[in-house]
């Protein structure tokens, strides 16, 4: 049966490290700081965001959310913005999604400067996933590459099948296995015979949202098996896209939901929010001053 890849640990272990950090920009008088904001009254947004909160506080980041009602002008949120970007004790901002759909996303995206673009959505960071230049890595997919480093999986020559194309999990997931050397296959809605790609995996990485979806047939014996996806029953209970108990007995490694990747996608914000205190104060380089 698959030994259990536990992101609650890692988490606890990487936020250990990560106060330490903190302590040392402490000694030179800073604080990293992150700004949240909220738009409109979805409540798995005040959840996560919640959530987002309560990691800065254990760490020693300094955060706060700013709350918008879901009418604000695509204008007032760009100004807003600008504002954070120029402020001296912001070291992130993170626009929680979604956003109402009057809101020129795009556009708000673009708006957040790259240094402090903590959630690795602005069109450099997306690009840079392409060229290898990114100056900060979205959060999930980050977080599921130290999962696998953590444990030690190799990823170099490995059949890797992502299933799940989103911008926010399955394409930038997708480019940064490869950049680490696997040969990768993108699955999503789409895909005819989804059975056909998975049985191929050494590694399969599952971000569609619909629980149930890989059963243990479709999974190949001794695969490492990384479950993104996060669903809430009728019941209530949480559970990701995999067959846990089923595909159990035929991985070699798997994540739980919870309990996976969903702590480490908080703990990775953290990372990029203090690895932009350091860039900002000096004590690590700014990635694109080393590609200039
Ligand atoms: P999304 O809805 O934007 O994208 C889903 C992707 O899955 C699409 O590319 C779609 O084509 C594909 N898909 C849908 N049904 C499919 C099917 N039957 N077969 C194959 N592919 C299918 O979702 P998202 O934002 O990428 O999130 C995906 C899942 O991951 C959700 O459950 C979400 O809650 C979860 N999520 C978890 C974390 C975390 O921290 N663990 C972070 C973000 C998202």
């Amino acid at each position: 049966t698959a030994r259990l890849i536990d992101g609650r640990m890692l988490s606890h272990r990487l936020r250990a490290n990560m106060a330490r950090r903190i302590a040392v920009l402490a000694e030179t008088g800073v604080t990293p700081g992150l700004a949240v904001l909220l738009v409109g009254e979805d409540p798995a947004s005040a959840v996560y965001v919640g959530r987002k909160i309560k990691a800065c506080a254990s760490v020693g980041i300094r955060s706060h959310t700013e709350r918008y009602p879901a009418t604000i002008t695509t204008e007032a949120l760009l100004a807003r913005i600008t504002e954070l970007n120029a402020a001296e004790h912001i070291h992130g901002i993170l626009l929680q999604l979604p956003l109402p759909a009057h809101v020129d996303m795009a556009r708000v995206l673009e708006t957040i400067a790259v240094a402090k673009d903590v959630d690795g959505f602005h069109l450099y960071n997306v690009g840079g996933l392409v060229t290898g230049h990114t100056v900060f890595s979205p959060c999930t997919p980050y977080g599921v590459m130290k999962l696998l480093e953590s444990e030690a999986i190799p990823i170099a020559g490995q059949n890797v099948v992502v299933v799940g194309a989103s911008n926010i999990v399955g394409k930038p997931m997708a480019l940064m296995l490869m950049a680490a050397g696997a040969t990768v296959s993108i699955c999503h809605a789409g895909t005819r015979d989804l059975a056909q790609y998975t049985i191929m995996a050494d590694i399969l990485v599952v971000a569609a949202g619909v629980p149930g979806l890989i059963l243990p047939q479709m999974v190949k014996r001794g695969a490492v098996v990384i479950d993104v996806g996060i669903n809430r029953l009728a019941d209530g209970r949480i559970t990701g896209d995999v067959d846990f108990a089923g595909v159990s007995a035929r991985a070699s490694a798997i994540t739980p939901v919870p309990g996976g990747v969903g702590p480490m996608t908080v703990t990775m914000l953290l990372e990029n929010t203090i690895m932009s205190a350091e860039r900002r104060h000096g004590l690590i380089p700014d990635p694109r001053c080393i590609a200039a």
